[in-house]
């Protein structure tokens, strides 16, 4: 019998760790990481599947209204899974777990690639602008790891502000990869609406600007209505992330007879917006696919809001909102206040640690933590909601520094 490596092993044990915290079926985990060969799961009668679906703005795509994202995929067997629960988008990037994710994606899909759909992701540096070659080069990485000769999107990753699709390198390329036939549609992910879903508008990003993904939640998604209106106007395709708005519901002892209905709640209140093509939830889990999965076409959820004005009430003293920017202007250091609490809600709250240590790792040193412990905390005041900003931070860098 072949012996397992350390990560297989880990990997086999996490899996075995989660689905017994999470009651997952043992048929559903036996296809794990090292060995893994395709394998369907058929559906049985009590399954949740996908009940719905929607056209992905100009691209004509009809997509599942919730997808798969895979910020911390380590089994196969997981996306073979969500595929037979009726999932047929699966978003990675090539940063996700050092490739690991994009390999799984390939691995899990293999055999049904033809009637499931990949959005990958790039991210450029500020400090090292990309050049067509580095981008054809980290495109045809993407493609090797995820077994295919073309994505169906390819995104801008956290887009912050428009310079990345200002640069005539990125611009072109993904133009001509589009002709090449190698990416079918294009666009970028944004953790700062404000600073790009507008913007993005303007004539010139019409040939790369084809769907977008940004952050939309029960919490303080009203605010960023009017641009995602916008968006759908010009034909823009539009996914929501971040739908469960910080999913705190883990933690909250007033949530654990209601953990379930809390994502169906959520994601629900995201798809009744009928400017929201689809919601991509993080699943590197069966049971995370069944909690998700059973949220799909269940849109009448927002006026059932009693579940959701619970969750509201008890985060409302801790939850770092998405789109709010308050703070930072308060620092005499330029600490990057609101991706630090990105990278806090991560690891705390969607315990997503080698995430959270990623994302972490990819901010300026210079924009890191560094003089809290010696500060008064000035941003703490700036907070309209009371959040501990000072001791948060602090926090988060003692737990990712490496
Ligand atoms: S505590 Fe940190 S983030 Fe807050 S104002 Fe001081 S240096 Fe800036
Ligand atoms: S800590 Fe408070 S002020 Fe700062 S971004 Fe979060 S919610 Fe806004």
């Amino acid at each position: 019998m072949k012996s397992l490596s350390r990560r297989e092993f880990s990997t086999k044990l996490a899996a075995g760790v989660a689905g017994a915290m999470l009651g997952c079926q043992a048929d559903k985990r036996d296809a794990a990481d090292g060995g893994w060969t395709p394998q369907s799961h058929p559906r049985e009668a009590t399954d949740p599947t996908i009940q719905h679906h929607n056209t992905l703005g100009r691209t004509g795509i009809r997509v599942s209204d919730v997808i798969l994202g895979g910020g911390d995929l380590h089994e196969p067997g997981v996306i073979r899974y969500a595929f037979d629960r009726g999932v047929n988008v699966f978003d990675t990037a090539a940063t996700y777990v050092g490739g690991v994710s994009e390999d799984v994606i390939g691995r899990g899909l293999l055999g049904v690639r033809d009637r499931a759909h990949i959005i990958t992701k790039q991210g450029f540096s500020r400090r090292r602008p990309p050049t067509q070659r580095s981008i054809a080069n980290l495109l045809e990485a993407s493609l090797r790891r995820l077994q295919t000769d073309y994505v169906d999107g390819l995104f801008i990753h956290s887009m912050e502000d428009m310079r990345a699709l200002q640069n005539d390198a990125v611009l072109e390329s993904f133009v001509r990869f589009k002709q090449e036939g190698k990416v079918l549609f294009t666009g970028f992910s944004t953790h700062n609406e404000r600073r790009t879903l507008v913007q993005c508008l303007q004539p010139r990003y019409d040939e790369v600007v084809d769907v977008v993904m940004f952050r939309y939640n029960h919490m303080e998604g009203e605010h960023i209505e009017p641009m995602i209106q916008a968006l759908r106007t010009k034909g823009i395709g539009t996914i929501a992330m971040k739908t469960l708005a910080g999913g705190k519901h883990g933690h909250l002892r007033e949530f654990l007879s209601n953990q379930l209905s809390y994502p169906q709640a959520a994601i629900g209140w995201a798809l009744a917006n009928n400017h929201i093509d689809c919601a991509v939830l993080s699943m590197d889990t069966y049971a995370l696919v069944d909690a998700y999965v059973s949220a799909s076409g269940k849109q009448t959820q927002r006026t059932n809001g009693s579940v959701l004005r619970q969750y509201r009430e008890l985060v409302d003293n801790s939850y770092c909102r998405v789109t709010c920017t308050a703070c930072e202007d308060s620092c005499p250091h330029q600490v990057a206040i609101s991706d630090i609490m990105r990278c806090h809600m991560y690891y705390n709250d969607y315990r997503q640690r080698r995430k959270a240590t990623a994302v972490y790792s990819f901010l300026p040193h210079s924009r890191k933590p560094l003089h809290c412990p010696d500060c008064s905390g000035p941003c703490a005041d700036a907070c309209p909601y009371g959040i501990s900003v000072r001791e948060r931070l602090i926090e988060t860098h003692e737990v990712l520094a490496v």
